[in-house]
C-alpha cells in the first residue's frame, strides 16, 4: 500500500520506500564491516520489526541467523505505558553470542532499556541495537543504539511496519498519521 491509497490518513510522507533501502543498505555496509569475522545474530522486535529484519538482512553480505521476540509495551493506544511483557521469547541461547537487537523505533526508550538489560543478563558476547527510526525528543531513558537509520521529530508514525490498531504496517513509506483517526 502506498501513502496516496489513504491520502485522509496521512498527512506527510517523513521517508519514502528508495530512502528506506538507501539507508539500509549503508547500515548493513557498516554492520558488515563491524562483525566481520564474527557471528551475528538479529533479534527482530515483533512486530514492528519485520519488514525492517526482511529488508535490513537481505542487504547484508555475510552469514548471519536471525530469531523473534515480541513484546508489549503499548496496547492500541499512541502513548508509552512503560509496562514491557514478553508475549514471545527467543528460542535461541544467547550464550557467547553477537546479538544486535532490531528495532522499528525508539520512542521513550522504556521498552528497548528494558529488553537489552533482559538480554544482556542471558550471557551474550555483545548486545547492540540497530533501531531504524528514533525520536530524540521523545527520549527519557537513556538508550545509545549502536546505528540509528533516521532520526525523526516526536509525532506518531505509520508504515514500513508501524502500525496504529493493526493497521498501516504494509504501507511502504513511513508517514504521519492524521490525528483525527485515533481521535488526537
Ligand atoms: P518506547 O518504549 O521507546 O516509548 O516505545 C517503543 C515502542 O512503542 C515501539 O516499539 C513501537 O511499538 C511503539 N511506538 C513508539 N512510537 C511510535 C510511533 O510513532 N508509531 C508507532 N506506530 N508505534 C510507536
Amino acid at each position: 500500500m502506498d501513502a496516496d491509497h489513504v491520502p485522509s490518513e496521512i498527512t506527510e510522507i517523513l521517508i519514502t520506500d528508495e530512502q528506506l533501502q538507501r539507508r539500509l543498505a549503508e547500515v548493513a555496509a557498516q554492520v558488515d564491516a563491524d562483525y566481520a569475522g564474527r557471528d551475528l545474530l538479529l533479534v527482530g522486535v515483533l512486530k514492528g520489526a519485520t519488514i525492517v529484519v526482511a529488508d535490513f538482512m537481505r542487504h547484508l553480505k555475510s552469514h548471519v541467523t536471525v530469531d523473534w521476540m515480541a513484546v508489549s509495551s503499548y496496547g492500541s493506544g499512541t502513548q508509552s505505558s512503560g509496562v514491557v511483557r514478553i508475549l514471545k521469547d527467543l528460542d535461541t541461547d544467547l550464550e557467547g553470542r553477537n546479538v544486535l537487537v532490531v528495532e522499528d523505533i525508539l520512542d521513550t526508550g522504556l521498552t528497548l532499556s528494558w529488553l537489552l538489560s533482559n538480554l544482556k543478563s542471558r550471557g551474550a558476547e555483545s548486545v547492540e541495537v540497530f533501531t531504524l527510526l528514533r525520536k530524540p525528543e521523545a527520549l527519557r531513558i537513556p538508550v545509545e543504539p549502536k546505528y540509528v537509520g533516521f532520526d525523526i521529530p516526536n509525532v506518531f508514525v505509520v508504515g514500513y511496519g508501524l502500525d496504529y490498531a493493526e493497521r498501516y504496517r504494509n504501507l511502504r513509506q513511513v508517514g504521519v498519521l492524521d490525528p483525527r483517526v485515533y481521535g488526537g
